[in-house]
């Protein structure tokens, strides 16, 4: 081999990881749109079998060593749910049914959830405290509220956007208690959440549910039922991961289905 070809070939062993890393960049997305704890750790840098000036080596070794390891983003693609938050019926001083509410931010849609943080955070500024009642809920805990009556609800399984991570029920904390019927403060935090573009349930009349928001982007009930979530507005932060997310949501939300009747209280 003649010494440039070696040369070559030494910096394309030494450079190895950056191509490695290269796979990982959003190219191959969503099949491999971030690094999980759970794969398999970098090849490790071979030394150059190759005599080399010892220049050339000492060029190579900077340069392996200048690339900066991504930081690993453990997420737990197994048993995550498990991890949710969910509590017990009267925990907002109401009836609420037998079954537990799921109350993690996780489960819900990764754009619909920043746009609540947003609004727990909005309305934290204006002094108010809001509590989360509801994100995620399973078939089984909407067939409770439906056999409960229209004032909890008036969809039926698999028709509540809270059965695809869209909508979320709040309640404002004053004193450490639920303010359950104040207008003029539900106004206040039904405001904020249209002006970060949620849909409020304040608006509505069957029934009046003020502490209910959601995001859909205009998508009708329909489309959710076939399976298509909506898209997240143009100009906003990029989603690279999405696909993955709500694969993974998805899965997690069937563990639920299945979990959460061994959960009930009566
Ligand atoms: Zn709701």
């Amino acid at each position: 081999m003649r010494p440039s070809l070696k040369l070559c070939f030494a910096i394309v062993l030494g450079c190895s990881p950056f191509f490695v890393n290269a796979q990982n960049s959003q190219l191959f997305s969503p099949f491999d749109c971030r690094k999980y704890g759970e794969t398999a750790p970098p090849e490790e840098v071979q030394p150059a079998k190759v005599s080399l000036p010892d220049s050339a080596v000492l060029a190579i070794i900077y340069s392996v060593s200048s690339i900066e390891p991504e930081p690993l983003i453990v997420v737990d693609t197994l048993d995550g749910w498990k991890e949710w938050s969910y509590v017990e019926n009267y925990s907002f001083g109401k009836d609420r049914g037998g079954m537990p509410m799921i109350t993690d931010l996780n489960a819900l849609h990764p754009f619909f959830r920043d746009r609540i943080i947003e609004l727990i955070e909005n309305c934290k500024e204006k002094g108010i405290e809001l509590a989360i009642v509801e994100t995620y809920r399973t078939h089984a805990k909407q067939h409770e509220y439906k056999t409960m009556g229209k004032k909890y609800t008036s969809s039926g399984a698999g028709r509540s956007k809270h059965q695809y991570g869209l909508a979320i029920d709040v309640v404002p904390i004053m004193d450490s208690i639920a303010v359950w019927d104040n207008a003029a403060l539900w106004r206040k935090i039904g405001v904020a959440g249209e002006k970060l573009g949620l849909r409020w349930g304040g608006r509505w009349r069957k029934p009046y549910d003020p502490g209910h928001f959601e995001w859909t982007s205009g998508q009708g009930t329909h489309n959710l039922v076939a399976g298509s979530f909506p898209n997240v507005p143009h100009g906003t932060k990029h989603y690279p991961c999405l696909d993955e997310d709500i694969r993974l949501l998805k899965r997690y939300w069937s563990e639920w289905e299945t979990s959460q009747s061994s959960l009930t209280r009566k």
